[in-house]
């Protein structure tokens, strides 16, 4: 009997595994010089985080969200995203009394359940980054040219950034009367009309194209937005052209969560497919309140891990072969050599070389086969003659070229050879 890995998850084995690690981490470091501090919450949280700070109408709470009671009955859910749980730990811990803005970044699983299929996932990762109490269109701009660092760290050229402003409780009850009233005049099946008075915002972001054909005189936002959203939304657009980061106004970019105000934006790569989106973020000036908080105006952003990954790959960024950071590979001969070349690479690895050798009792030919295949610059061979002259054979696996070098001396010659 065999299993398999659940519905829309997949394993990460080496080599890529070790890409996927320093995909992560390129996209970590540009939060680190900026000031961000690294925050780790648990994979679960209360229900109820998730259904007050995502949203009840939103398609993650409604339908993707993996719950179950725990076995004292507490309504438990795996997360599925990274935001709520930042404001809650920042709530919880009082970290908002401190310095403002309080700068925090995260990397860890998610889980929804999706309907799967390539780039969407029911397990997958994210890199993210909150900026919580201050409102100042700079924050905006500082976390969206970061976002933009981290993409071209990894290589990534084809990433548009698409931004676009959603305003604020000033503006946007009234565009969302108007818009609610275009909808209503539109041939949409019982569902959305549904959605049209829980959150019409969010039948603008309907993919289906029987939906999207109705869409083209759409109030838009923008059109709606009172002068100091404008003002605000001008001064985050005039910053990022500063830094030189290019982006497209998409009037009709909304996100799925409810929390968003004013700016959002969404990173998109044109390689993917339907699953295009690699990143997406905007402010959240309302959530603290939703979730019991004081008034603390946010913003933030979520990268995803796996669909930058897929960009990568779809731009041939993976394609050379992945160098083996293996270095020195130990073929010992016969008991006693197995021994002794046991402790050199040991010594090997703590003076900094990284090193492995044939287990198993392999012979000379499956023990160089192992050496080879193992993508390591040299062999050390140690066989019973070997030892006895307490020396061993290093040998070149590109040049074939083999020099006998006295054990007591190898690991100083090897690390001269690797360095
Ligand atoms: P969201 O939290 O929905 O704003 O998503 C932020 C980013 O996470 C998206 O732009 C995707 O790159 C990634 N993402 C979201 N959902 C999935 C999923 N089911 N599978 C893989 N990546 C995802």
């Amino acid at each position: 009997m065999s299993f398999q890995a659940p519905k829309g998850t997949f394993d990460w084995l080496p080599p890529r595994s070790e890409r996927v690690l320093a995909v992560r981490e390129a996209l970590v470091a540009p939060l680190r010089r900026a000031g961000y501090g690294y925050i780790e919450t648990p994979v679960f949280e209360d229900t109820q985080l998730f259904a007050r700070g995502v949203g009840e109408s939103t398609d993650i709470v409604s339908k993707e969200m993996y719950t179950f009671p725990d076995k004292a009955g507490r309504s438990l859910t795996l997360r599925p995203e990274g935001t709520a749980s930042v404001v809650r730990a920042v709530l919880q811990h009082n970290l908002h009394n401190g310095q403002l803005p309080v700068k925090l970044w995260y990397s860890g699983s998610q889980f929804r359940y999706e309907r799967s299929q390539k780039g969407r996932y029911r397990h997958f990762w994210q890199v993210g980054a909150e900026a919580l109490g201050s409102e100042d269109p700079a924050l905006d701009a500082e976390l969206i040219v970061l976002a933009a660092h981290g993409f071209a760290t990894v290589g990534l050229k084809g990433v548009r950034l698409l931004i676009n402003s959603l305003g604020d409780k000033t503006c946007r009850p009234a565009y969302r009367a108007a818009l609610q009233e275009f909808l209503r005049g539109l041939d949409l099946d019982e569902d959305t009309r549904a959605r049209i008075d829980i959150n019409p915002l969010r039948v603008l972001d309907d993919k289906r194209p029987e939906v999207r054909a109705q869409l083209d005189g759409a109030p838009l936002v923008v059109d709606h937005l009172c002068a100091a959203c404008n003002a605000y939304h001008e001064e985050v657009r005039s910053l990022l052209s500063a830094s030189g980061v290019a982006f497209e106004d998409d009037p009709r970019l909304v996100r799925g969560l409810d929390y968003y105000t004013r700016t959002t934006f969404e990173f998109v790569h044109d390689g993917l497919g339907s699953q295009s989106a690699v990143g997406g973020g905007g402010r959240y000036d309302g959530l603290s309140e939703m979730l019991g908080g004081p008034p603390l105006p946010s913003v933030g952003w979520a990268l995803g891990v796996d669909r930058t990954f897929l960009a990568m790959e779809a731009e041939g960024l993976l394609d050379e072969s992945t160098e083996s950071r293996l270095q020195v590979y130990g073929v010992p001969l016969g008991d006693d050599a197995r021994r002794r070349m046991f402790l050199l690479i040991s010594e090997l690895r703590e003076a900094g070389v990284s090193a492995d050798m044939a287990f198993g009792g392999k012979g000379l030919k499956g023990a160089m086969k192992g050496a080879d295949r193992s993508g390591a610059a040299y062999a050390l061979i140690l066989g019973e003659r070997d030892l006895a002259a307490e020396a061993v054979q290093v040998k070149d696996l590109t040049t074939a070229e083999q020099t006998e070098v006295p054990l007591a001396q190898v690991v100083d010659v090897l690390k001269g050879k690797v360095q």
